[in-house]
Protein backbone atom coordinates (compact mmCIF):
# COMPACT_ATOMS: atom_id res chain seq x y z
CA UNK A 1 0.00 0.00 0.00
CA UNK A 2 0.93 3.28 -0.91
CA UNK A 3 -0.13 6.98 0.91
CA UNK A 4 0.88 10.38 0.19
CA UNK A 5 -0.40 12.81 2.24
CA UNK A 6 1.05 14.72 -0.23
CA UNK A 7 1.04 14.49 -3.29
CA UNK A 8 2.25 16.64 -6.42
CA UNK A 9 2.68 15.77 -10.16
CA UNK A 10 6.15 16.20 -9.88
CA UNK A 11 6.72 13.33 -8.14
CA UNK A 12 5.93 11.43 -10.93
CA UNK A 13 2.90 10.30 -12.92
CA UNK A 14 0.48 6.92 -10.64
CA UNK A 15 -1.82 7.12 -13.99
CA UNK A 16 -1.33 6.41 -17.56
CA UNK A 17 -0.20 9.33 -19.08
CA UNK A 18 -3.31 9.12 -21.51
CA UNK A 19 -5.43 9.84 -18.45
CA UNK A 20 -6.95 13.13 -18.39
CA UNK A 21 -4.44 15.61 -15.94
CA UNK A 22 -5.69 16.42 -13.14
CA UNK A 23 -4.61 17.88 -9.60
CA UNK A 24 -4.18 15.73 -7.36
CA UNK A 25 -2.93 16.63 -3.53
CA UNK A 26 -3.00 13.09 -1.57
CA UNK A 27 -3.53 9.97 -2.97
CA UNK A 28 -3.69 6.45 -1.50
CA UNK A 29 -3.23 3.29 -3.75
CA UNK A 30 -4.02 0.18 -2.47
CA UNK A 31 -2.67 -3.10 -4.56
CA UNK A 32 -5.56 -6.13 -4.78
CA UNK A 33 -3.81 -9.20 -4.60
CA UNK A 34 -5.48 -13.12 -4.93
CA UNK A 35 -3.00 -16.06 -4.52
CA UNK A 36 0.31 -13.62 -4.60
CA UNK A 37 -1.67 -12.08 -8.17
CA UNK A 38 -2.24 -8.94 -8.55
CA UNK A 39 -5.91 -8.30 -10.14
CA UNK A 40 -6.35 -4.24 -9.38
CA UNK A 41 -5.75 -1.31 -7.21
CA UNK A 42 -8.10 0.84 -5.13
CA UNK A 43 -7.01 4.34 -5.76
CA UNK A 44 -8.59 6.95 -3.41
CA UNK A 45 -7.29 10.62 -4.32
CA UNK A 46 -8.25 13.83 -2.68
CA UNK A 47 -7.50 17.17 -4.34
CA UNK A 48 -5.68 18.82 -0.92
CA UNK A 49 -2.61 18.32 0.65
CA UNK A 50 -3.46 16.22 3.99
CA UNK A 51 -6.75 15.49 2.76
CA UNK A 52 -6.11 11.67 3.10
CA UNK A 53 -4.77 10.91 6.30
CA UNK A 54 -2.20 7.37 7.16
CA UNK A 55 -5.32 6.16 9.59
CA UNK A 56 -7.73 6.36 6.08
CA UNK A 57 -5.01 4.64 4.12
CA UNK A 58 -5.00 1.75 7.04
CA UNK A 59 -8.80 1.66 6.86
CA UNK A 60 -8.36 1.08 2.88
CA UNK A 61 -6.31 -1.68 2.96
CA UNK A 62 -8.63 -3.25 5.61
CA UNK A 63 -10.64 -3.16 2.64
CA UNK A 64 -8.95 -4.34 0.12
CA UNK A 65 -8.88 -8.23 0.97
CA UNK A 66 -12.65 -7.94 0.93
CA UNK A 67 -12.69 -6.45 -2.38
CA UNK A 68 -9.86 -8.92 -3.82
CA UNK A 69 -11.85 -11.69 -3.17
CA UNK A 70 -15.14 -10.22 -4.96
CA UNK A 71 -13.01 -9.11 -7.82
CA UNK A 72 -11.71 -12.64 -8.32
CA UNK A 73 -15.58 -13.88 -8.04
CA UNK A 74 -16.84 -11.35 -10.86
CA UNK A 75 -14.41 -12.99 -12.84
CA UNK A 76 -14.74 -16.11 -12.21
CA UNK A 77 -18.60 -16.04 -12.58
CA UNK A 78 -18.17 -14.35 -16.02
CA UNK A 79 -15.61 -17.20 -17.23
CA UNK A 80 -18.35 -19.57 -16.32
CA UNK A 81 -21.01 -17.60 -17.97
CA UNK A 82 -18.68 -17.15 -21.09
CA UNK A 83 -18.18 -21.54 -21.48
CA UNK A 84 -21.37 -21.83 -20.80
CA UNK A 85 -22.73 -19.62 -24.25
CA UNK A 86 -20.06 -20.37 -26.12
CA UNK A 87 -18.76 -23.63 -28.07
CA UNK A 88 -15.26 -24.28 -27.22
CA UNK A 89 -13.37 -25.23 -30.83
CA UNK A 90 -14.62 -22.23 -32.10
CA UNK A 91 -15.90 -19.93 -29.73
CA UNK A 92 -19.17 -19.39 -31.52
CA UNK A 93 -22.08 -18.79 -29.65
CA UNK A 94 -23.67 -22.13 -28.74
CA UNK A 95 -27.22 -24.23 -29.29
CA UNK A 96 -28.07 -22.70 -25.90
CA UNK A 97 -27.23 -18.91 -26.48
CA UNK A 98 -29.33 -19.52 -30.52
CA UNK A 99 -32.17 -20.48 -28.78
CA UNK A 100 -32.15 -17.61 -25.48
CA UNK A 101 -31.63 -14.94 -28.56
CA UNK A 102 -34.56 -16.63 -30.98
CA UNK A 103 -36.47 -17.07 -27.88
CA UNK A 104 -36.12 -12.86 -27.28
CA UNK A 105 -35.89 -12.35 -30.97
CA UNK A 106 -39.70 -13.46 -31.79
CA UNK A 107 -41.14 -11.52 -27.88
CA UNK A 108 -39.43 -8.65 -29.73
CA UNK A 109 -41.48 -9.08 -32.40
CA UNK A 110 -44.85 -9.01 -31.34
CA UNK A 111 -43.65 -5.17 -30.50
CA UNK A 112 -42.13 -4.06 -33.08
CA UNK A 113 -43.24 -6.25 -35.86
CA UNK A 114 -39.67 -6.40 -37.50
CA UNK A 115 -38.63 -9.26 -39.31
CA UNK A 116 -36.38 -12.32 -38.23
CA UNK A 117 -34.51 -14.47 -40.49
CA UNK A 118 -32.39 -17.55 -39.91
CA UNK A 119 -29.69 -19.05 -42.11
CA UNK A 120 -28.74 -22.31 -41.58
CA UNK A 121 -24.99 -23.61 -42.97
CA UNK A 122 -24.33 -27.25 -43.26
CA UNK A 123 -20.84 -27.81 -44.21
CA UNK A 124 -20.78 -30.30 -47.64
CA UNK A 125 -19.58 -33.88 -47.03
CA UNK A 126 -17.64 -32.91 -43.91
CA UNK A 127 -17.53 -36.71 -43.18
CA UNK A 128 -15.53 -36.88 -46.12
CA UNK A 129 -12.79 -34.14 -44.75
CA UNK A 130 -12.36 -35.76 -41.46
CA UNK A 131 -11.78 -39.64 -43.72
CA UNK A 132 -8.91 -37.64 -46.02
CA UNK A 133 -7.55 -35.08 -43.53
CA UNK A 134 -8.23 -36.79 -39.94
CA UNK A 135 -10.31 -35.26 -37.46
CA UNK A 136 -8.05 -32.26 -36.40
CA UNK A 137 -8.30 -31.31 -40.12
CA UNK A 138 -11.90 -31.18 -39.82
CA UNK A 139 -11.60 -28.92 -36.57
CA UNK A 140 -9.36 -26.57 -38.10
CA UNK A 141 -12.01 -26.26 -41.46
CA UNK A 142 -14.82 -25.82 -38.57
CA UNK A 143 -12.73 -22.89 -36.88
CA UNK A 144 -12.15 -21.41 -40.37
CA UNK A 145 -15.34 -21.98 -41.41
CA UNK A 146 -16.91 -20.18 -38.45
CA UNK A 147 -14.37 -17.36 -38.55
CA UNK A 148 -15.04 -16.42 -41.97
CA UNK A 149 -18.96 -16.38 -41.38
CA UNK A 150 -18.80 -13.87 -37.64
CA UNK A 151 -16.39 -11.87 -40.95
CA UNK A 152 -19.44 -11.64 -42.73
CA UNK A 153 -22.35 -11.00 -40.61
CA UNK A 154 -23.28 -8.03 -39.14
CA UNK A 155 -22.67 -7.11 -35.50
CA UNK A 156 -26.77 -7.14 -34.32
CA UNK A 157 -26.18 -11.28 -36.27
CA UNK A 158 -25.79 -14.27 -33.70
CA UNK A 159 -24.03 -17.03 -35.33
CA UNK A 160 -24.30 -20.17 -33.46
CA UNK A 161 -22.83 -23.58 -33.85
CA UNK A 162 -25.78 -25.13 -33.68
CA UNK A 163 -24.58 -28.87 -34.02
CA UNK A 164 -21.09 -30.89 -35.39
CA UNK A 165 -21.00 -29.09 -38.99
CA UNK A 166 -23.94 -27.14 -38.71
CA UNK A 167 -24.01 -23.60 -37.53
CA UNK A 168 -27.27 -21.31 -37.22
CA UNK A 169 -27.30 -17.49 -37.89
CA UNK A 170 -30.10 -15.01 -36.80
CA UNK A 171 -30.41 -12.30 -38.30
CA UNK A 172 -32.30 -9.34 -36.92
CA UNK A 173 -34.68 -6.89 -39.15
CA UNK A 174 -33.52 -8.73 -41.84
CA UNK A 175 -36.23 -9.72 -44.69
CA UNK A 176 -35.62 -12.86 -46.38
CA UNK A 177 -34.24 -11.49 -49.56
CA UNK A 178 -31.72 -9.78 -47.49
CA UNK A 179 -31.24 -12.94 -45.49
CA UNK A 180 -30.14 -14.93 -49.04
CA UNK A 181 -27.95 -12.43 -49.69
CA UNK A 182 -26.29 -12.76 -46.93
CA UNK A 183 -26.32 -16.50 -47.02
CA UNK A 184 -24.87 -15.97 -50.77
CA UNK A 185 -22.05 -14.47 -49.36
CA UNK A 186 -21.12 -16.59 -46.91
CA UNK A 187 -21.18 -19.47 -49.58
CA UNK A 188 -18.45 -17.84 -51.16
CA UNK A 189 -16.35 -16.76 -48.74
CA UNK A 190 -16.56 -20.63 -47.51
CA UNK A 191 -15.73 -21.34 -50.66
CA UNK A 192 -13.03 -19.69 -51.22
CA UNK A 193 -11.11 -20.74 -48.07
CA UNK A 194 -8.15 -22.44 -48.35
CA UNK A 195 -7.40 -24.11 -45.19
CA UNK A 196 -3.94 -25.71 -44.33
CA UNK A 197 -3.51 -29.23 -43.94
CA UNK A 198 -2.42 -30.62 -40.92
CA UNK A 199 -0.12 -32.91 -42.65
CA UNK A 200 1.11 -30.08 -44.72
CA UNK A 201 0.07 -30.98 -48.21
CA UNK A 202 -2.40 -29.26 -50.07
CA UNK A 203 -4.82 -26.77 -48.57
CA UNK A 204 -8.27 -27.83 -47.86
CA UNK A 205 -11.14 -26.62 -49.64
CA UNK A 206 -14.79 -27.32 -48.26
CA UNK A 207 -18.65 -25.87 -49.85
CA UNK A 208 -21.55 -25.97 -47.84
CA UNK A 209 -25.16 -25.45 -48.54
CA UNK A 210 -27.54 -23.20 -47.08
CA UNK A 211 -31.24 -22.62 -46.26
CA UNK A 212 -32.64 -19.71 -45.46
CA UNK A 213 -36.15 -18.29 -43.91
CA UNK A 214 -37.93 -15.47 -42.74
CA UNK A 215 -39.97 -14.93 -39.89
CA UNK A 216 -43.27 -13.47 -41.11
CA UNK A 217 -42.42 -13.65 -44.86
CA UNK A 218 -41.87 -17.82 -45.11
CA UNK A 219 -43.78 -19.09 -41.75
CA UNK A 220 -46.63 -17.27 -40.12
CA UNK A 221 -45.50 -18.83 -36.66
CA UNK A 222 -41.95 -18.38 -34.73
CA UNK A 223 -41.52 -21.62 -33.75
CA UNK A 224 -41.75 -22.74 -37.90
CA UNK A 225 -38.60 -20.84 -38.68
CA UNK A 226 -36.26 -23.00 -37.79
CA UNK A 227 -38.20 -25.89 -39.39
CA UNK A 228 -38.83 -24.05 -42.60
CA UNK A 229 -35.09 -22.87 -42.98
CA UNK A 230 -33.85 -26.86 -42.58
CA UNK A 231 -36.21 -27.92 -44.92
CA UNK A 232 -34.80 -25.33 -47.52
CA UNK A 233 -31.46 -26.53 -46.77
CA UNK A 234 -32.54 -30.53 -47.39
CA UNK A 235 -33.26 -28.79 -50.72
CA UNK A 236 -29.75 -27.04 -51.12
CA UNK A 237 -28.26 -30.56 -50.44
CA UNK A 238 -31.15 -32.31 -52.66
CA UNK A 239 -30.14 -29.76 -55.30
CA UNK A 240 -26.51 -30.77 -55.50
CA UNK A 241 -25.09 -28.89 -52.64
CA UNK A 242 -22.64 -25.51 -52.52
CA UNK A 243 -25.84 -23.44 -52.88
CA UNK A 244 -28.75 -21.33 -51.01
CA UNK A 245 -32.10 -22.40 -50.57
CA UNK A 246 -35.09 -19.95 -49.04
CA UNK A 247 -38.35 -21.33 -47.37
CA UNK A 248 -40.77 -19.26 -49.70
CA UNK A 249 -44.31 -17.88 -48.66
CA UNK A 250 -46.07 -18.79 -45.52
CA UNK A 251 -48.53 -20.28 -47.69
CA UNK A 252 -46.19 -22.43 -49.66
CA UNK A 253 -44.19 -23.59 -46.99
CA UNK A 254 -45.50 -26.79 -45.50
CA UNK A 255 -45.80 -28.08 -49.42
CA UNK A 256 -42.00 -28.19 -49.04
CA UNK A 257 -41.68 -25.28 -51.00
CA UNK A 258 -38.16 -23.96 -51.49
CA UNK A 259 -36.78 -21.17 -53.91
CA UNK A 260 -33.83 -20.82 -55.51
CA UNK A 261 -31.70 -17.53 -54.60
P1 LIG B 1 -23.70 -33.55 -46.12
O1 LIG B 1 -23.10 -32.87 -47.29
O2 LIG B 1 -24.91 -34.33 -46.49
O3 LIG B 1 -23.96 -32.62 -44.98
O4 LIG B 1 -22.65 -34.64 -45.63
P2 LIG B 1 -21.74 -34.63 -44.33
O5 LIG B 1 -20.66 -35.64 -44.50
O6 LIG B 1 -21.29 -33.25 -44.03
O7 LIG B 1 -22.79 -35.01 -43.21
P3 LIG B 1 -22.79 -36.18 -42.14
O8 LIG B 1 -23.92 -35.84 -41.21
O9 LIG B 1 -22.82 -37.53 -42.78
O10 LIG B 1 -21.42 -36.06 -41.38
C1 LIG B 1 -21.13 -35.03 -40.52
C2 LIG B 1 -19.76 -35.29 -39.98
O11 LIG B 1 -19.33 -34.20 -39.15
C3 LIG B 1 -19.64 -36.52 -39.15
C4 LIG B 1 -18.96 -36.09 -37.89
O12 LIG B 1 -17.93 -36.97 -37.54
C5 LIG B 1 -18.38 -34.75 -38.23
N1 LIG B 1 -18.23 -33.88 -37.08
C6 LIG B 1 -19.18 -33.46 -36.22
N2 LIG B 1 -18.65 -32.67 -35.26
C7 LIG B 1 -17.32 -32.59 -35.51
C8 LIG B 1 -16.22 -31.92 -34.86
O13 LIG B 1 -16.36 -31.23 -33.84
N3 LIG B 1 -14.99 -32.07 -35.43
C9 LIG B 1 -14.80 -32.82 -36.54
N4 LIG B 1 -13.57 -32.91 -37.03
N5 LIG B 1 -15.79 -33.48 -37.16
C10 LIG B 1 -17.04 -33.36 -36.65
MG1 LIG C 1 -25.11 -31.87 -40.77
MG1 LIG D 1 -22.72 -31.70 -43.64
Amino acid sequence: MAVRETYRKSEGLPFSPLEASRRIGSLAIVPLVVDDALIGAVCVEGDEVGQLTAVEGELLSMLAPVASVALKNVEQLQDVTQKSNHDALTGLANRRQFEERLRHLLLEHARHRQPVSLILLDIDMFKTVNDIFGHQGGDEVLKEVARAAEHTIREIDLCARYGGEELAILLPQTNLAGASRTAERLREAVANLRVPSPSGGAPITVTASFGVASYTESVKAGDLLFPAADMALYQAKSAGRNCVRQAMSRSSFGKGTAGTV
